[in-house]
């Protein structure tokens, strides 16, 4: 639609944690409520290839995308805002663009020259960028740089965006730096001296900053806008108050009252400047009018940090959302539930619905075996998401079966029962980094079944990430006791959904069914799952 692609780069000042994600995904999404064609990507400056090997715990989820990249959550954010499936071109990281430019320094393709970071590593960010936007034909990319200005790992990617603007010119690039004007004294008083401080850092390596996002618990005063242009240089309708919202899907219309998409447009020299809402507006509002709440247990582990299940949280919320239901969750480690603790088990039927997340390895294990046997047994409805799905089938093999013992080789290689075991082409494998059966993969979903009563289709495609899988030899075993496996893939050859059908919501998946959720579009297994808890 544009002559040109445009790029708009978010940079992070002042502190991390500001919500640089939310301000991104909120910019893209007028962008795309104007009628454009737009889609983020998130730089990671860490050395890491990707995020599939950093813990959960410490760096926060590791979202998948359908073409198996293990990436950044904040791409989740990206997806959700603009209902779009996004790529691991999405996702660049230092390690990345190294692991390019020593590859292409290997192969000879520099012809004998010395390589540098300037230009060949500026280079070939700048090549990945373009490269992105000109395949998925976009009008603006929006490209947010992790971390905070000033970091030195930063540096040659905040260096290839000054770079950009001159080789694409400065009215097709467009600089916002999100910043924060905290309030310290009683008197209230919304400090701008950080943002001053972090703008000069960002002039210090020769970007000046087109827009200030300002996160602020209040709105911007005068004052405090009026201040910050002077120093900052930037006119005071390009200062934007991002104040406390009552759901991360509301700070699109707190950034439009302010005439954001006309200080874009400005800028970028775009002729649209107004955004069609849609839906957008009613489905932002449903996650602040509840009329009641539905209380979940998320029994996991890694609950220390809420990020490390940060699309379970969203994929809860937009369920409750649609039935109008506040989703409360309490984040519980499943070790508390080890070791026959069995009245500690008994305080999860306080909840309307438990539910087992994803999770690698021995430790909380049997904790959450003992929350599925619970939710089984209590007739309290259970979602199960990938290792949830494993090791519901370990407890319902324990108990329904008789089979004692039984286990996942992942946390019992000798196990006399292994009803979880490798998938045989993971054997071979002995590096830790994108070797699980990654991303999309199409389902077919068995009529008849509650899942083919969710999803109302025959096939689904759903994102994976895991090197286990049931073990088939027991489908005999397991379908006696009453447990359906519903849906499969490749043929059969691995089972994706199970259910019991005499349970009042007993389902569980071995995909991660969060990846797929969306404001307003809950996904199915969620849905059912919230549902079937309200009205327990
Ligand atoms: N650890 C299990 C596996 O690798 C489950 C993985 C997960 O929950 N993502 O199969």
């Amino acid at each position: 639609m544009q002559s040109r692609p445009k790029f708009i780069f978010v940079t992070g000042g002042v502190m991390s944690g500001l919500g640089k994600g939310v301000t991104t995904s909120s910019t893209a999404k007028l962008l795309q409520l104007a009628g454009y064609n737009v889609s983020c990507v998130k730089i990671d400056p860490y050395v890491n290839y990707d995020a599939g090997t950093m813990n959960p715990v410490a760096h926060g989820e590791v979202f998948v995308t359908d073409d198996g990249g293990e990436c950044d959550m904040d791409i989740g954010n990206y997806e959700r805002f603009i209902d779009t499936s996004m790529t691991k071109d999405h996702n660049i990281t230092t390690g990345r663009i190294y692991l390019d430019v020593i590859e292409a320094e290997r192969e000879g393709k520099y012809l004998g020259q010395c390589v540098q970071i300037i230009p060949h590593v500026t280079d070939a960010i700048k090549e990945n960028l373009k490269k992105t936007t000109e395949k998925e034909k976009l009008d603006i990319m929006v490209v947010e740089c992790g971390g905070t200005v000033g970091d030195i790992e930063s540096l040659p990617f905040l260096e290839a965006f000054r770079q950009m603007a001159l080789e694409v010119g400065r009215s097709n690039t467009l600089f916002i730096h999100v910043t924060l004007a905290p309030v310290l004294d009683v008197v209230g008083e919304q400090k701008t001296k950080p943002t001053q401080h972090s703008v000069q850092e960002l002039r210090r390596i020769g970007i000046q900053p087109d827009i200030l996002a300002v996160r602020c618990k209040t709105p911007l005063t005068t004052d405090a806008r009026r201040k910050i242009s002077l120093f900052a240089s930037v006119d005071q309708e390009n200062v934007i108050s991002c104040h406390d919202a009552p759901s991360i899907y509301k700070v699109p219309e707190v950034l439009e009252s302010q005439k954001m998409l006309k200080v874009v447009a400005k800028s970028l020299t775009l002729k649209r400047s107004k955004p069609r809402w849609g839906d957008w507006k009613r489905i932002a509002s449903s996650f602040s009018n509840y009329k009641g709440d539905v209380g979940i247990a998320v029994v996991g582990k890694y609950v220390t940090l809420p990020d490390s299940y940060v699309s379970v949280y969203h994929a809860l919320s937009h369920a409750g959302a649609k039935i109008g239901k506040k989703v409360e969750i309490d984040w519980i480690d499943s070790e508390k539930f080890e070791d026959g603790a069995q009245r500690k088990v008994a305080s999860l039927g306080d909840y309307d619905g438990i539910l087992a997340p994803g999770g690698f390895g021995k430790r909380g294990s049997e904790g959450i075996i003992a929350a599925a046997s619970f939710a089984r047994e209590n007739e309290i409805p259970y979602l199960g998401i990938c290792f949830g799905f494993q090791l519901a089938i370990v407890a319902f093999a324990r108990h329904v079966c008789g089979l004692s013992g039984a286990n996942s080789t992942e946390l019992d290689a000798h196990t006399k029962h292994p009803v979880v075991d490798f998938m045989p082409e993971q054997r071979s494998v002995h590096d830790m980094g994108g070797t699980m059966r990654l991303g999309g993969h199409d389902i077919a979903v068995e009529q008849g079944t509650i899942a083919h009563k969710l999803y109302g289709a025959n096939s689904i495609r759903r994102r994976h990430r895991h090197r286990y899988e049931f073990n088939q030899n027991y489908l005999g075993a397991v379908k006696k006791g009453g447990l359906v496996l519903s849906a499969h893939s490749d043929s059969g050859k691995r089972m994706e959904i199970l259910e019991i059908p005499k349970h009042p919501f007993y389902f569980a998946v071995q995909y991660h069914a969060e990846f797929s959720s969306r404001p307003g579009k809950p996904e199915q297994a969620f849905e059912g799952f919230v549902k079937a808890a309200a009205r327990s």
